[in-house]
């Protein structure tokens, strides 16, 4: 069984190649140059795919090329996420059948909120792995990889401090037409049923210049359409008071880059959309018409429990000044259900909502507890069965709702981002402002630019229509 210990970044300034010597380590299998190609399996949300952008910059840095296989590279790393007990589970699964087959010569590594949530306790389930890298520490990898290299041990770093200086420009993205810019890392909002403030840690904004120079330089690649990205983006700047600049000034500063197409922004917390944000949307002309305004429940009593720190009454009322404010705007969801101690009405609470409130896009998922949240200390006491009835019933209800908000759309003229091929090979496929996907008959050309298509028909959850002869921008 390997050795392991945390990094020694964590008590020497840099690693340099004198450091094997001094250590009396020997010089063992591998050496850097060896080291050639790297996969990096994503598992989770949109900030785990950046932090794979991130890590791949940094890895293409050091002179390794991807490679479309996990066998064959030199370098695999899982990026994991424990929201959910499925894909822990697939990661765990994985990394077991690995330690039974025959040895990889490569190095294994694990990063991302598993690797939070479980540190070095994963080298004791699994001997053959090599290293584990919190979300905090990725621009350590590449000082990572050398210890692993040089010392032969399994080495893991998961510090709860963010580092702010993650080498966001060496991002290396494989999409040319959009793209993932991170604002703020973190939450502080500690929902009860949530592992995210416990394995991203306390929110750190980015500062101001740094997202603008990102987001000038993406631009002038070409790139159409950059989502901001935060567990919570509309808490922007509020850690750093010091700075003048606030999610909404922000967006200002954003919007005023010249060539900016479209911005997008993902997650918000109810709490934190301000009328400032709302004014945002409704005056810049880049800020896209969709708000991701996650209610979780419908019973004011179901979301204490879940310490979401707003009231039903609440949120219905923003929901209103929103729609006042932006006639337009499109809304999406997250739904929990069977979160411990729900009864059938306060189920039936959370349905009334999201007929009331008719969304565009709906994640709704049936509650499991989360090791390292304070809602595992409930008893789980939903019945399975119970919990997919009321799911199935949502999902039926959000699939009726999409499908008039579809059928209402017909013959009008909507902006598309033209993104690809469909896969029937022959239409090309793009999304609307408001997130909506279409599909249309052109030519390759058209991918990376923005049209208008004038929509005939709908099928599931897509629209379909034509290029417009003329653009007429009716609905977004
Ligand atoms: S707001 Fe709540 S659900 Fe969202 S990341 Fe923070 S703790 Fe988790």
């Amino acid at each position: 069984m390997k050795r392991y210990h945390t990094s020694i970044a964590d008590f020497l300034p840099t690693i340099n190649f004198c450091l094997p010597k001094a250590l009396e380590i020997p010089y063992h299998v591998y050496s850097m140059k060896e080291l050639k190609t790297y996969f990096i399996r994503t598992y989770g949300c949109q900030m785990n795919e950046l932090d794979t952008e991130i890590m791949a910059g940094q890895l293409q840095k050091k002179g390794l090329v991807p490679v479309g296989d996990e066998e064959a590279a030199d370098v695999l790393i899982f990026n994991t996420c424990s929201i959910r007990d499925l894909a822990e589970r697939k990661v765990m699964g994985k990394l077991g059948r690995m330690g039974r087959g025959q040895k990889r010569h490569g190095i294994i590594g694990v990063t991302g909120c598993m690797a939070m949530a479980k540190k070095d306790s994963l080298f004791r389930k699994f001997p053959h792995l090599d290293f584990v890298l919190g979300t905090n520490n990725i621009t350590d990898l590449d000082v990572i990889l050398d210890e692993v290299l040089y010392t032969q041990s399994q080495v893991h770093k998961t510090e709860d401090r963010f580092e702010e200086n993650l080498d966001y420009l060496a991002a290396k993205r494989d999409n040319k037409i959009k793209a993932y810019v991170s604002i703020i890392r973190g939450c502080d909002k500690f929902c009860t049923y949530c592992v995210v403030p416990y394995t991203r840690g306390q929110e750190v904004s980015r500062p101001p210049e740094s997202i603008v120079e990102e987001c000038k330089k993406l631009v002038d690649d070409g790139y159409k359409e950059i989502t901001l990205l935060g567990q919570n983006v509309n808490s922007y700047g509020k850690d750093k008071p010091e700075w003048g600049c606030l999610f909404h000034d922000l967006l200002h500063k954003l919007d005023s880059i010249a060539g900016m197409e479209r911005v997008r922004f993902m997650t918000s917390h109810p709490i934190d959309i301000t009328v400032e944000l709302m004014q945002a949307i409704r005056d810049l002309p880049s800020l896209c018409e969709f708000v991701h305004f996650p209610i979780q429940a419908g019973s004011s009593r179901i979301l204490k429990k879940m310490h979401r720190i707003y009231t039903k009454e609440q949120y219905l009322e923003k929901v209103a000044l929103l729609r006042q404010i932006v006639p337009n705007v499109s809304l999406g969801t997250d739904i929990i259900v069977g979160f411990p101690t729900e009864t059938d009405s306060e189920f039936q609470e959370t349905y009334d909502v999201m007929k009331e409130i008719r969304y565009s896009l709906a994640f709704i998922y049936a509650y499991s507890p989360r090791k390292g949240t304070p809602a595992m200390r409930w008893k789980d006491d939903i019945p399975e069965e119970v919990k997919q009835e009321r799911l199935q019933r949502l999902l039926e209800l959000q699939e009726q709702v999409s499908n008039e908000e579809r059928s209402q759309m017909i013959g009008s003229t909507v902006e598309v981002l033209v993104e690809r091929w469909n896969k029937d090979g022959k239409t090309l496929k793009g999304r609307t402002r408001c997130w909506k996907k279409v599909i249309f008959e052109g030519d390759a050309s058209l991918i990376g630019s923005l049209q208008q298509v004038t929509v005939h028909s709908f099928g599931h959850e897509t629209l379909i229509g034509t290029l417009a002869t003329k653009p007429l921008i009716i609905h977004k």
